[in-house]
């Protein structure tokens, strides 16, 4: 049964931090599906497990969700003539709550009073199963166990008239984190939560509305980028063109700053500036943070790779790509056998011998999550003849896991969670390890003044662990796991 088969995720990629979703949404061109198709393949970076389009062609809904990549399952004529339509939006998933069937792909459907609504969202709501038990108690049957289905049955039950005001009052009750794309039989909604937490971007193609994540999904369309959806705005388009709404009291915006980090790809602006460029940047800063003389800078790929030329041209230090990367396993694979998993890194990575052997490098990465990766690198390097090995990381330290649509391990899991930098250095096995500070981090993004630590301009809860929304189903989850240690901890009763 398709809804049963369940895919792993790639087993190479396991120390990174994974992008949960891409969204993508177009109105207003005959050519809606092939046009959403291309969006969502540029889009591919924040979501590998699953993807999904709806479309609207003036009387029926269309949809087709599947778990693959975009390429393998988007392209075919006949799949674009099955979902007609002059609107359509569209979803990738890397899914963080909920398995990865085909039930909780995305985009999720619904048929309302008013007609059918289809909704794609990425970020993830911190009370969703807050929301959702009081929702199935007073009858909801929910389909899936993804987080964003909440958002369909307070729509269902709310006591509003229209659509939208439904739509509003469901939105006002939600915790967390969600850019949100959303079609139905007059247009297209986007929404940005207050605190602006993920990105959303309109574009605009001839007389076609476009939303999606990130600017990379206009490029590959050849549409024009008009502006950032701002934190906290909700946009209507119909036929009648576009109307800005802003329903939620105003508060300081708080985007992750980890998309400038690693999760967007470098090519997308953010806010108006150039992702690639303020990596560049970070790499600037760590240099200036943390010099040490070597022979060689050398990155990390493929995330590593802007701020190690930044780190390059500050320092004056050569730049090499001393690490190649086989850009052809990086791919869900079904269940792998023991003997592929043990060959771990050097499946996707191997030492460029030649410019490693009797020189001192600085190799810089993005982040540190588990470590296990880095240990590996490190090590190749010095099986590869490297005299020093000098760990630089273009973030602060990863010791807070995220709750906002990011795969985080849990925070005992993450190296910085359980060891300090010397620690962390020794188990890696490197000379040196640096990270960038967090003020260097907001320099980099255009913050000349650092982190203003009394009004921060991000989110930046996964290094300072200083979450800018409530929690709920987080802190009840923590008051159940105490009361079960008091429980244990009181030992059999007699
Ligand atoms: Fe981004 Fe980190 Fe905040 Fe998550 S916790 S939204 S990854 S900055």
């Amino acid at each position: 049964m398709a809804d049963q088969l369940s895919l792993s995720t790639n087993p190479f990629d396991d120390d990174k931090l994974h992008e949960e979703c891409g969204v993508f949404g177009i109105f207003g061109t005959p050519d809606a599906t092939a046009h959403c198709a291309l969006g969502l393949h540029a889009l591919q970076h924040r979501g590998q497990e699953a993807a999904g389009i709806s479309t609207f062609d003036g009387e029926s809904f269309h949809s087709k969700r599947v778990l693959g990549h975009v390429a393998d399952n988007f392209t075919s004529k006949d799949v674009i003539d099955s979902l007609p339509g002059t609107s359509a939006i569209g979803h990738t998933r890397y899914s963080t709550t909920g398995e990865t069937v085909l039930r909780n792909c995305q985009p999720l459907f619904a048929e309302f009073a008013s007609g059918g609504f289809a909704c794609a969202h990425n970020g993830n709501i911190t009370n969703a199963a807050h929301l959702k038990n009081s929702l199935v108690q007073r009858g909801s049957i929910f389909q899936s166990t993804s987080d964003s289905e909440v958002i369909i049955h307070l729509i269902a039950t709310s006591r509003f008239r229209t659509l939208l005001d439904r739509y509003l009052d469901a939105l006002r009750q939600l915790e967390g984190a969600y850019s949100l794309v959303s079609l139905t039989k007059e247009g297209l909604i986007g929404v940005r939560d207050p605190l602006g937490v993920r990105p959303l971007v309109l574009g605009k193609l001839d007389n076609a509305f476009i939303l999606c994540s990130e600017t990379c999904a206009l490029d590959i369309i050849g549409a024009t980028y008009v502006r950032d959806i701002d934190p906290g705005e909700l946009v209507v388009i119909t036929q009648d063109g576009l109307t800005s709404h802003k329903p939620f009291p105003e508060e300081q915006p708080r985007p992750c700053i980890f998309e400038r980090v690693y999760f967007a790809r470098p090519d997308s602006y953010m806010d108006k500036m150039s992702v690639y460029e303020i990596r560049k940047r970070i790499g600037v800063e760590l240099a200036r943070e943390n010099p040490v003389k070597v022979d060689l800078v050398i990155p990390v790929p493929d995330s590593g790779t802007p701020s190690a030329i930044g780190y390059a041209q500050e320092s004056g230090i050569p730049f090499e790509l001393g690490i190649i990367r086989n850009h052809y396993v990086g791919r869900t694979f079904i269940e792998p056998n023991d003997q592929i998993r043990n060959l771990g890194v050097k499946l996707k990575l191997n030492a460029n011998r030649w410019h490693i052997a009797g020189k001192s490098i600085i190799l810089v990465d993005d982040s540190i999550v588990r470590g296990t990766t880095s240990l590996k690198i490190v090590n190749m390097m010095r099986e590869a003849g490297a005299t020093e090995v000098h760990l630089r990381i273009a973030s602060p330290p990863t010791a807070h896991s995220c709750f906002y649509g990011v795969d985080t391990p849990e925070r005992n899991k993450l190296l910085a969670g359980r060891m300090d930098i010397e620690e962390m250095r020794a188990y890696i096995n490197a000379d040196s390890l640096s990270f960038l500070s967090i003020d260097g981090l907001y320099r980099a993004v255009n913050q000349p003044g650092g982190r203003d630590n009394k009004c921060p301009a991000y989110c930046d809860a996964c290094f300072t662990g200083e979450y800018p929304t409530f929690l709920t189903d987080q802190s009840s989850q923590e008051k159940n796991n105490n009361q079960m240690d008091k429980i244990a901890s009181m030992g059999p009763r007699t």
